[in-house]
């Protein structure tokens, strides 16, 4: 690298930011990509890796290896905390860091619509920690509910509930289900995993409400045929440490998951520009924030209007507007006009369960085991790196054959069981009861 060229630093090594910086890669510039994890989360399996499904390894990879050969770019390790936009600068935890072009794709994270207190009780999945709370506490139910005596006090352990009925709230309900019904149904002797309760809540009047409604329909009766009970038009009023109120209703549950709404970043704020509704940033067309020509957010973080709505924040967007940063980055270097960006929708897919799914490509509609084939397909085919591929495939192929979800490992250690007053057991002592 050398101090004459322009420095291009991208923050967030995701879909948008890894895109933004591999379209820089024959670039006449030094390409600075910082991220506060070390690696590159495809975001649409972590619910695998919540229900046990598949190991965090599997569905992620060093944002340094996948940009080892790209002799222009070097990844940094460090949280970005505030943008100058005055003196250029980003400002990590640590340091800072000087730029001339600027792209900004951190993303968005979940929101609690102002009741943050809800989220200790209530995880959401956005990282890999997130999806290994998740299936911790998953995980411990069964084996709390295995250890507890009286039938009364077991159930909420063997309920799961599942906060929001958008494309990941299907996914993990869809999951859970199988998790109980099959996986699961023979490790137990007290226990029968497979009278575990899983309920999807979707405060709008439909689940996957983007998708058509015919594919919402269908969606419903697939996951009831997996036993997941589905709610809709029920809005959550409440979430504490022993289960969940949906207006006059309460469920006690030991394991919520939220999946309901999505909030930018906070490093938006920093730009100091009027956000748009979740905490976006309202970019011109070409990606740049009004006022800053030389920065550009894209992503989830970024509001792009497009024939009178918002390009969805979705993987394929991302992708498309990180290589259109990078396009608009080099036709700035060469004093050319910047391009206005257009969204190319490929295409909605949701899966299911094992072998079942909805899929909508505009062209043709799938549901069944059609759009679970779909969605298999797309899943592996743009999930970063060749051993990543494989072995989801085979892990996969193996889940498809047995049932079994490898990766049931309790790791972590989470706050003690709040409902359980009596000691550890001794070595060696039995249960009072059977169960
Ligand atoms: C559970 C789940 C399932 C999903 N399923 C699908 C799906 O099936 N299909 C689909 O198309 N989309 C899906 N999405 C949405 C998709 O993952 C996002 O639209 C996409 O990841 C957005 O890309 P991005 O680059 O904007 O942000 P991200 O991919 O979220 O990347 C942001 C990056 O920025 C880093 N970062 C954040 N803050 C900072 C900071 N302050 N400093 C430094 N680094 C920072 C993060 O570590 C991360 O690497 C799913 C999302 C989730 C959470």
């Amino acid at each position: 690298m050398t101090a004459e060229r322009p420095r291009v630093v991208i923050v967030g090594g995701g879909f948008g930011g890894l895109a933004a910086a591999r379209g820089l890669a024959r670039a006449p510039v030094d390409v600075t990509l910082v991220d506060r994890t070390n690696h590159h989360l495809f975001q649409p399996l972590l619910y695998q890796v919540a229900t046990a499904g598949l190991s965090p390894a599997e569905i992620a990879s060093p944002i340094r290896r996948i940009l080892r050969r790209q002799r222009n770019a070097r990844v940094l390790l460090g949280e970005a905390v505030a943008i100058d936009t005055a003196t250029r600068r980003v400002r990590l935890a640590d340091g800072e860091i000087g730029w001339d072009y600027l792209v900004v794709a951190v993303g968005a994270s979940h929101s609690y619509f102002g009741r943050d207190e809800w989220e200790a009780h209530a995880p959401g999945l956005k990282t890999l920690d997130d999806a290994l709370e998740i299936r911790r506490r998953a995980l411990v139910a069964y084996e709390e509910a295995e250890r507890e005596d009286d039938a009364e006090a077991r159930r909420p352990w063997l309920t799961f509930v599942v906060v929001g009925g958008g494309p990941t709230g299907v996914e993990m309900a869809g999951a859970f289900a199988e998790v109980a019904r099959h996986t699961l149904a023979r490790d137990f002797r007290r226990i029968d995993p497979r009278a575990a309760r899983v309920l999807l809540v979707e405060a709008g009047p439909r689940i996957l409400p983007t998708y058509p409604e015919g594919l919402s329909e269908k969606a419903q009766r697939q996951l009831e045929a997996l036993g997941v009970q589905v709610w809709t038009g029920a809005a959550v009023t409440g979430v504490d440490a022993s289960g969940v109120q949906v207006g006059g209703d309460r469920i006690a549950a030991r394991t919520v998951v939220w999946a309901a709404g999505v909030q930018a970043s906070p490093l938006a704020r920093s730009l100091g520009v009027p956000l748009a509704r979740a905490g976006r940033v309202r970019v011109l067309p070409d990606l740049t924030v009004p006022g800053q020509p030389a920065v550009f957010v894209i992503g989830d973080l970024a509001a792009v209007e497009q024939e009178g709505g918002l390009v969805p924040g979705v993987a394929p967007a991302a992708i498309q507007m990180g290589e259109h940063a990078a396009r608009n980055v080099l036709r700035a270097l060469r004093g050319e006009p910047l391009l206005p960006f257009r969204y190319r929708d490929k295409g909605s897919l949701a899966t299911i369960g094992r072998k079942s799914g909805v899929a909508d490509f505009g062209w043709v509609r799938l549901s069944g085991p059609l759009a679970w084939l779909a969605w298999l397909t797309v899943h592996i085919f743009f999930l970063i790196g060749f051993r990543n591929r494989f072995v989801v495939l085979f892990t996969w192929a193996w889940a498809y054959l047995t049932y079994d979800r490898s990766a049931r490992l309790i790791l972590g250690r989470g706050e003690p069981a709040p409902s359980r007053p009596s000691p550890p057991r001794p070595p060696g002592s039995t249960p009072s009861s059977a169960g």
